[in-house]
């Protein structure tokens, strides 16, 4: 979702928090707010997960005059274990009329934004709770950790109002009674809105009926058939115009998906808006190729302005306000990262915002591609403002903290993209993410669980990566020593992390860019495990400098120094005939064999520095096991009794 700042009206609150939210995605889910407050306790919501929601109806009067709204609500749901009360919440400016449990008319007590229905079924028994309500829900006065959950302002171009939902994270009980716990998603659900004749109201899933009710009003019917978070239900009312295109993506088995945007209908908005939603087929059909076929191919996606600075990713029906490529594929990803797989938590809200962020990239790569290296670098230049902070967080009351732009957005996108460097084989990667989605399709996962799926997928063991990058904090400071011997490189990385306390260093490819004389650049990659690492790369040509670490911006990473120093030889002292001993093979992750013919002698590996590692006195046995050893250059240095000594490199794989 991308958050607005149209309703703001603590101007003290938008400077607390102003810094996090410039992402516009974050800006419309945070509004004025720092601390969000769930109606439920956490005992609270033990029990209401002794019920589980299957589908969520929505029957509402609404015009785009202000949000004051009527209506009835449906809950269907089954009992899970036993209870003896079903907890909804409701907010109190919503006032209950009638409630009925299974069509009777039932009682009920409130508290709060807390509905208690009580109820004496069996488990495994079917329920129906029907609310009869009407209220104006409340300002961010009313509801001091919301008031946002429906908003109503002028669109100056178009001199006229529009209302618009934003349910996330906790502000749909503002609107309708519901379950506000992300586990529990609904099998599907229905919005039914009858607006004064002239506006038109969209929401989720297919408009199955428009009805012109002869009393000057028109009620419009949405159906969505798949599962659904209860935040991703909307309601916009606007002047309309309609604007459908459609996109085929080579793996839509039937027809077209169709895209049915609703637009402002004034002449200077029409344009631009239609413009922006030309570009909607492709990218559908560019994340289908991606990620798998959208998810809701079968209904349809859409777009519904709004005077809102960014947008919210309703399920098949974005609510935006600023029709802008990124942010328009921004909201658009999120359907298969957010929507069809929601998270589970607030903690893991990376699974929807990390790679909503970097379907923005992905989409810039395909289209744009002259773009992408500076939407990288805006995203590491916000990262590297702060030492610290972590992607995955346990703040998830802190509405400010689940949508920084810093960490969830920019850190949150930025990793994804070392992801993909780190399993260096895109089609890898793509299809390891469409099997992750298709296996939490419909349902919900954390973080892990897509660490999980991608070790499983890719073979690489990911704790390093998700306790480094996700779970960790910080990033780390490059500086390079190198040396040119003939054809050969030498190579020392050492970096400094800016949270040591959290991730004292970092393992991770690093790519690095050589010049060199009479040959075009060329670009190495070395695995870096420790805070210094050597690495000698052979048969480079001559190397004129090692021009730029990272080059391609895989890692969110500071420049250290780059030193040539030519010192760094590892100098070779011989004395014993260079013909009478071998090594190999070199280089070696596991064994190396010795060959001497020169007697008893004394072997010791030193590192590339002089240090000494090891020492076999008089050596009897010619293999030496090195699978033990860092990967790095090493010196093993033969002598004899009467002093003869000579060296070679070797390199631990
Ligand atoms: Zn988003």
């Amino acid at each position: 979702m991308k958050p607005y700042l149209a309703l703001i009206t603590s101007f003290l609150s938008f400077i607390a928090w102003n810094q996090e939210v410039e992402h516009a995605c974050s800006e419309a889910k945070i509004h004025a707010k720092q601390i969000g407050i769930k109606t439920l306790t956490a005992l609270q919501e033990v029990k209401a997960n002794a019920y589980d929601v299957h589908f969520y109806s929505l029957d509402l009067n609404m015009t785009n005059q202000s949000t004051l709204l009527s209506g009835t609500a449906e809950i269907h749901g089954t009992i899970v274990q036993n209870l003896d009360t079903i907890l909804l919440e409701l907010f109190p400016t919503q006032v209950i009329s009638q409630l009925r449990l299974n069509g009777v008319t039932s009682t009920y007590s409130r508290v709060n934004s807390l509905l208690k229905i009580g109820i004496n079924q069996s488990v495994g028994s079917s329920f129906v709770i029907s609310v009869d309500y009407s209220g104006t829900p409340p300002t961010s006065v009313q509801n001091p950790f919301g008031g946002s959950g429906v908003s109503n302002a002028t669109v100056s171009t178009i001199g006229n109002k529009v209302t618009w939902t934003v349910s996330c994270p906790f502000l749909a009980h503002e609107w309708f009674p519901c379950k506000q716990i992300l586990r529990d998603k609904a099998d599907s659900s229905a919005v039914r809105i009858t607006v004064p004749n002239g506006l038109i109201a969209t929401s989720n899933g297919t408009l199955e009926q428009t009805e012109d009710l002869g009393n000057g009003f028109t009620r419009f019917t949405w159906k969505n058939h798949h599962p659904i978070l209860y935040y991703l239900i909307c309601a916009t009312v606007a002047p309309y115009t309609e604007y459908v295109n459609y996109a085929n993506p080579i793996n839509l088995p039937g027809d077209s998906i169709k895209v049915q945007n609703f637009i402002y209908g004034n002449a200077t908005g029409l344009s631009q808006a239609q413009a922006q939603c030309d570009l909607l087929p492709g990218f559908i059909e560019l994340y289908s190729d991606k990620f798998g076929l959208y998810p809701f191919s079968d209904e349809k996606y859409g777009i519904s302005l709004a005077p809102l600075s960014g947008g919210m990713e309703h399920q098949t029906m974005t609510t935006v306000g600023v029709m802008e490529k990124k942010i328009t594929t921004h909201e658009l990803c999120h359907q298969w990262w957010g929507d069809h797989v929601g998270i589970a938590s607030f903690s893991d809200v990376w699974l929807s915002e990390g790679f909503a962020t970097y379907g923005e990239y992905i989409m810039l790569e395909n289209f744009y591609p002259a773009e992408t290296a500076a939407l990288v670098n805006a995203w590491h230049s916000s990262v590297l403002t702060a030492a610290g902070g972590s992607i995955w967080h346990t703040d998830t009351l802190n509405i400010a903290r689940i949508y920084n732009s810093r960490l969830t957005y920019k850190k949150g996108g930025a990793i994804i993209h070392t992801l993909r460097h780190l399993i260096n084989n895109d089609s890898l990667f793509y299809a390891s993410l469409r099997s992750f989605l298709s296996t939490y399709g419909d349902n919900v996962a954390v973080g892990l669980d897509l660490k999980a799926h991608l070790e499983a997928s890719t073979g690489i063991d990911l704790t390093p990566f998700f306790e480094q990058w996700y779970f960790g904090e910080g990033y780390p400071t490059i500086s390079a020593r190198w040396n040119s011997i003939g054809n050969d490189v030498l190579v020392e990385i050492n970096h400094t992390t800016s949270m040591p306390t959290s991730v004292p260093y970092f393992s991770i490819p690093l790519e690095l860019r050589f010049t060199r004389n009479g040959l075009s650049d060329t670009i190495v990659r070395v695995n870096i495990t420790d805070n210094s690492d050597q690495f000698f790369l052979s048969g480079m040509g001559s190397v004129s400098a090692l021009s730029t670490i990272d080059p391609n911006n895989w890692i969110i990473n500071k420049n250290g120094t780059i030193v040539q120093d030519p010192t760094f030889t590892a100098a070779v002292e011989t004395n014993i005939d260079e013909d009478s001993w071998t090594i190999y093979p070199n280089p070696s992750s596991d064994e190396i064999t010795i060959t001497w013919k020169n007697g008893e002698c004394t072997l010791r590996i030193m590192d590339s520095r002089g240090q000494l590692v090891q020492t076999i006195d008089q050596a009897t046995e010619n293999q030496m096991k090195i699978s033990g050893l860092k990967s790095g250059v090493y010196i093993i240095e033969i002598s004899t009794a009467n002093g003869a000594r000579s060296q070679r490199r070797i390199l631990s794989l």
